[in-house]
């Protein structure tokens, strides 16, 4: 069978080797940290850093199509990747979400809504921003940011200098603060044949900027359910996708606002594993893979937790009930570090 080369060795990328290794494809892991997650069911790992051409070339080589999981990979090591194997997603996706500025300019193209942005590079142009957007608002890093990391809350003019003094002299954007009633996001997955499936929308709950819980079904009337998916298809067909995103939606009583698209795998399509014939992680190697992609229709009501830091000592209760483990073999636990989750059916469909 072919062998599907992984940017990043976590969580995710273990869950799409287990994937692959179920359709018989192997997994080849590229990951400059030590014992990553994937490490122990990826038939190949390398460790190595980005900046190492041979042993980025190495890799290349020895796979048949390259994927990630996570956004952020040097756009040197991409330039040297795509010579030796198709990358999917593909580029235009990456740069598009490598920022939070390109990112909101292109959903802005595409007449979608997002809160209103501007550009920041200093006190100047926040004070102008201000002036236009008022507050709150929330300045935060274009670049990097992921758990709410690299983001500052603006009540009033008088927090703006403090907080792009948090910044550390990064370029950021600010953005108004959407009241939503609730955020959901929408699993959407391309085909290299341009099928389009999308999974049914799921609310999420964050705690300290983490998200905690996703429900399946979300609060949504029939209206934004059809929007919610539209709009996720919209996202797809426009950046010529294969594979599974991610589209991260507020909701207000007027529209549905679009924070953040993630051009992988994401934390909130964890419930299809239990809630679906197929889910997340095998489409997207379906999708990356060149395969047609699967039925994700949903068989039942889920809820899925995240088990973070300290959650781990709840395993062993957790273990004596109905609730599926789905664990990521991290070894140590530290506070805000994702360790596993738990699929729990609510009903069954
Ligand atoms: P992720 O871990 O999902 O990648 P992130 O660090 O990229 O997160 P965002 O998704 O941009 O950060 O923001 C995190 C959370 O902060 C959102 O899910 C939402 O609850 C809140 N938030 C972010 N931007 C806004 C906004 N403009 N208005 C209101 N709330 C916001
Ligand atoms: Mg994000
Ligand atoms: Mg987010």
């Amino acid at each position: 069978g072919a062998t599907i080369g992984i940017l990043g060795g976590g969580q995710l990328g273990r869950m799409l080797s287990v994937a692959a290794a179920r359709l018989g494809l192997r997994t080849h892991i590229f990951e400059p940290g030590a014992a990553p997650p994937a490490a122990d069911v990826a038939h190949q790992l390398t460790t190595a850093s980005y900046d190492d051409a041979d042993a980025l070339t190495a890799f290349g080589k020895s796979v048949d199509v390259i994927t990630y999981e996570f956004e952020n990979i040097p756009t040197s090591a991409l330039d040297l990747l795509e010579t030796l194997a198709p990358i999917r997603p593909g580029r235009q996706a990456l740069a598009t979400s490598q920022d939070r500025l390109t990112e909101k300019d292109f959903l802005q193209s595409l007449g979608l809504q997002t809160a209103p942005y501007a550009d920041i590079t200093d006190m100047g142009s926040l004070t102008s921003a201000l002036d236009k957007i008022g507050t709150p608002a929330i300045l935060k890093t274009r670049r990097m940011g992921y758990d709410g990391k690299g983001q500052a809350r603006i009540n009033g003019r008088d927090a703006a200098a403090d907080a792009l003094a948090a910044m550390g002299g990064a370029p950021a954007i600010l953005e108004g603060f959407v009241p939503f009633s609730h955020e959901v996001s929408v699993i959407g997955a391309r085909g290299a044949d341009g099928a389009v499936a999308c999974y049914d929308p799921g609310e999420n709950v964050h705690a300290d900027g983490i998200l905690r819980t996703t429900t399946v079904p979300a609060k949504l009337n029939s209206g934004q359910r059809t929007d919610a998916v539209l709009i996720a298809a919209k996202i797809l067909n426009a950046l010529d996708y294969v594979g599974v995103m991610g589209v991260e939606l507020f909701v207000t009583p007027q529209a549905l606002i679009v924070n953040e698209i993630a051009p992988r795998v994401h934390n909130s399509g964890h419930w299809t594993q239990n809630g679906c014939t197929i889910c997340q992680f095998e489409q997207h190697i379906r999708a990356v893979a060149g395969w047609p992609l699967g039925d994700g229709s949903r068989h039942a009501d889920v809820v899925m937790e995240n088990l973070i830091g300290s959650d781990m000592d709840r395993v062993p209760q957790l273990a004596g009930t109905d609730a599926a483990i789905h664990l990521y073999g991290k070894t140590d636990v530290k506070p805000g570090r994702k360790m596993g989750h738990v699929n729990r059916i609510i009903k069954a469909g």
